[in-house]
């Protein structure tokens, strides 16, 4: 048995305490400070199952429930969020109300998975997909007209683009579109988009959340219990369900999450300054920076700003994959918010939006030494010079 909140409720504690004394087990004499795995596909039963009682662990498992319980408890939801087994199955699951021949409203700059799985809607049900630049509020609220869902990334992946979630969310609202708000970049120690009137919050986990690039796990949450029922019950039927181990990790890699979001974050903004002002550079985007386009908004909208830069050396391309050949310390892959730092160029992916400029390099911002990590780049950007 767990207890969702810690003996002085939740709106006592502030977000950084939440993320460690959400989810534990009851304080009771000889109980376990740290909630325990259980690996077990089925449970003892027979007749009726009860309200409560386990039965199948494609249903629920009680290994789920803590960080279920944490991660509402940092996004400020009433009901406890709902663990899929990766990223992309929360948002197909809080896609799953879009109706055959319906209207999604999203980010041009997505995350390409997202795109892929909306362009499948296109040719399997005929949805209309409509992309929008976020920043522009008025080209969105105007590209709400008659959708069915509006999907937001702020700030979005890999350009950083920085929406006006609160506007953009109750004109979604006030036209009865359903608002789904795809919160992994900022985390919710950044921003709480279910405050700002999103019905649905989805993250992979796989990033900050589980932070330690060890899990594939995602998550969607709301306020609304029949929403929250809705997504359990796809779930179930779906069969994308997390494996326990997944889960406990996550919610090991959640306790550490405020000072790792904190520590990345100050690292970033000390790499964009640095590398602004580096003669190798053409262009570096972070939204600390105070003449970046997503600037004022996010520092009036965030608590923080981030730990994603986007990079562009000087001589196009090809300088900048020799810039990630060059590195030693950042790690050439894919993905992001890990402790470790990596780098990768987003246009060597064939469905990558034509959008994202071919020179551009995504920068994940680990909680290294900044010495250490500005060191390796300033090295790497100093040997295309040469
Ligand atoms: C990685 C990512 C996803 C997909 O999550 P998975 O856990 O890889 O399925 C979705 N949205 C954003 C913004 C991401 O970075």
């Amino acid at each position: 048995m767990t207890s969702s909140h810690p003996p002085h409720g939740p709106a006592a504690l502030r977000p950084e305490t939440l993320a460690v004394a959400a989810g534990r087990p009851e304080r009771t004499q000889g109980a376990p400070v740290n909630p325990p795995l259980v690996l077990s596909s089925t449970y003892v039963s027979q007749g009726v199952q009860q309200p409560g009682e386990m039965l199948y662990t494609r249903m629920d498992t009680e290994t789920w429930h803590p960080f279920e319980e944490a991660l509402a408890a940092l996004e400020g939801a009433g009901e406890p969020a709902v663990a899929f087994g990766s990223g992309m199955a929360a948002i197909a699951a809080a896609l799953s109300s879009v109706p055959a021949g319906g209207t999604v409203v999203l980010p041009r700059h997505a995350y390409q998975v997202t795109l892929g799985f909306v362009d499948d809607l296109t040719r399997r049900a005929g949805v209309t997909v409509r992309r929008v630049d976020v920043a522009d509020t008025d080209q969105v609220v105007a590209a709400l007209d008659g959708a069915s869902l509006l999907l937001v990334e702020s700030p979005t992946n890999p350009m950083l683009e920085v929406a006006d979630l609160p506007a953009l969310l109750t004109a979604a609202r006030e036209r009865d579109v359903l608002s789904v708000v795809d919160n992994t970049f900022a985390t919710p120690l950044g921003q709480q988009p279910l405050a700002h009137g999103a019905d649905v919050v989805v993250h992979s986990v796989t990033k900050y959340l589980a932070g330690h690039s060890d899990v594939v796990l995602g998550a969607a949450v709301t306020d609304s219990p029949e929403i929250a029922a809705r997504l359990r019950a796809y779930r179930t039927l779906h069969g994308s369900v997390p494996g326990p181990f997944e889960v406990w990790l996550a919610l090991r890699g959640l306790r550490t999450l405020a000072l790792r979001v904190e520590r990345s974050q100050a690292n970033a903004a000390e790499l964009a300054h640095r590398l602004a002002a580096h003669p190798g550079v053409a262009e570096v985007r972070h939204p600390s920076l105070p003449d970046d386009p997503g600037h004022e908004r996010a520092a009036r909208l965030m608590h923080g700003f981030g730990s994603i830069l986007g990079l562009r050396p000087h001589g196009g391309p090809a300088a900048a994959d020799a810039l990630v050949a060059a590195v030693r310390l950042w790690v050439p892959a894919t993905s992001l918010g890990g402790v470790e730092s990596s780098l990768e160029r987003r246009r060597r992916f064939a469905t990558e939006s034509l959008t994202v400029p071919e020179d551009l390099l995504r920068l994940s911002v680990g909680i290294e030494s900044v010495e250490d990590l500005w060191s390796d780049l300033e090295q790497a950007l100093d040997g295309l010079r040469t």
